[in-house]
């Protein structure tokens, strides 16, 4: 087992950001915040045989 990692735009600032993503197959989803604006980003990554299949980045609801 390794790791992935996601890179994604902040939906509020634009920056640039990396997390790890478990290599296991299925939809993972959570919250992280931006290391630039500190504002919290939610995310959804779906990953198959891998790798990240899709990814979807939005801002936390309240
Ligand atoms: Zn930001």
């Amino acid at each position: 087992m390794s790791q992935l990692t996601a890179e994604f735009d902040c939906p509020y600032c634009g920056h640039s950001n990396f997390s790890p993503v478990d290599d296991v197959s299925g939809v993972q989803e959570w919250t992280t915040d931006c290391e630039n604006c500190c504002r919290p980003i939610s995310l959804r990554v779906r990953v198959r045989h891998g790798e990240i299949e899709e990814m979807d980045i939005d801002r936390e609801q309240d």
